[in-house]
């Protein structure tokens, strides 16, 4: 397919906009991949949505030898609003880039990977099974689609996740696990002036929480630990009896996972009047580059090197994906295979179209090499 005819093609699939939240445009993006691949020898299998969120579909193709697959997984959900593309991210094309809600993370890369599959669906060239994923929820940390994530992890020799490249090119063969926790505090409320003496602040106590919260981060060992989110309080001149934040953790060692999860959930109260309800924990399980993924990646450079590319990995990244999940389960995983380009989850973000050849044949030979 030429250059043009790709971004064309990709255009459309970014302009249906589809956040999470919104099912209606993640089935629009089901229903695209759908048609992509009639009239080809691909099975599909369309999994209904539930808990408010969009259905899944599974696509089935190549050599039926019982050999375990080579899986490729994409989530179509975005954290782009409906409307974004009307206002603040129209897709558009400017050079080498192509504009829009989703492009980068990660519609470039799972539709370059679905032309990547088709063709050797269609040319018969698999070596095992082969199994692509189409996820609804990886932006909220796939609450719905984990499980058969991990059941075709399982399943396969390898896994292959399309989120955006990095930095040039590069793919990710390292990522650190991440846990979400929400605590909740409270207090007893008096009035700010008549009362004081009787109120047990909600605000003070979760003040004194995060500064213990953020106390954790320790940079040598990879832990960061990050409020990001707080609230609290009902009246300028009313105690608070309740207050509440998230902390963001992430970690890269599924022992330092253990530990942070520990220590987050049985944090005390500083104040003994005022209760804490901690819930939450690790999701996503870290994706440490094991002997197993270095050797995938060694293959990988050598399937670009006779696609013509020097293909590189980055250091672990701190941004979790649908990655870890396998990778935890010790099925090889490699990661960061989608296209090239920038300004994920913001109103700048691209993909480079000239990235989606080069890497499309990338996938191509991965699938007909592993
Ligand atoms: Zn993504």
């Amino acid at each position: 397919m030429k250059q043009q005819d790709s971004a064309a093609a990709l255009s459309v699939w970014v302009a249906l906009e589809s956040p999470t939240s919104h099912p209606a445009g993640v089935n629009g993006m089901m229903d695209l991949v759908q048609k992509d691949v009639a009239g080809l020898p691909i099975a599909v299998e369309r999994i209904p949505g539930r808990d408010g969120l969009g259905d899944m579909v599974v696509l089935r193709a190549g050599l039926d030898n019982g050999q375990p697959a080579v899986a490729v997984m994409s989530h179509l959900d975005t954290v782009h609003p409906v409307g974004t593309s009307a206002k603040e991210l129209p897709v558009r094309v400017d050079g080498d880039r192509l504009y829009g809600p989703g492009v980068y993370d990660m519609k470039g890369g799972a539709w370059l990977a679905l032309q990547g599959f088709k063709q050797v669906a269609a040319a018969g060239s698999a070596r095992r099974p082969m199994v692509f994923l189409f996820t609804p929820d990886e932006e909220i940390g796939s609450p719905t689609s984990r499980g058969l994530i991990e059941e075709i992890g399982r399943g396969s020799k390898a896994v292959l996740v399309t989120e955006p490249a990095r930095e040039g090119g590069k793919i990710v063969t390292a990522r650190k696990g991440v846990g979400r926790f929400d605590v909740r505090l409270e207090g007893r409320p008096a009035h700010a002036g008549s009362r004081h003496a009787d109120g047990r602040s909600a605000i003070r106590e979760a003040a004194h929480q995060i500064l213990a919260v953020e106390g954790m981060t320790d940079y040598a060992r990879g832990i960061t630990t990050s409020v990001a989110l707080v609230g609290g309080g009902t009246a300028a001149n009313v105690i608070p009896q309740h207050a509440w934040f998230s902390v963001d953790c992430r970690v890269t060692t599924l022992a330092d996972g253990t530990m942070m999860e520990n220590r987050i959930l049985s944090l005390k109260p500083h104040d003994p009047d005022v209760a804490l309800r901690i819930t939450g924990g690790m999701n996503r399980p870290p994706y440490e580059k094991s002997a197993a993924v270095a050797e995938l990646f060694a293959l990988a450079r050598k399937v670009a090197a006779d696609a013509g590319f020097d293909l590189q990995d980055c250091p672990m990244t701190g941004g979790g994906s649908d990655g870890n999940f396998t990778a935890a389960l010790g099925v090889p995983t490699l990661d960061g295979l989608g296209i090239d380009g920038d300004g994920a989850h913001t109103l700048q973000e691209y993909g480079l179209i000239s990235s989606i050849a080069p890497r499309q044949a990338l996938i191509k030979g991965l699938l007909e090499t592993i």
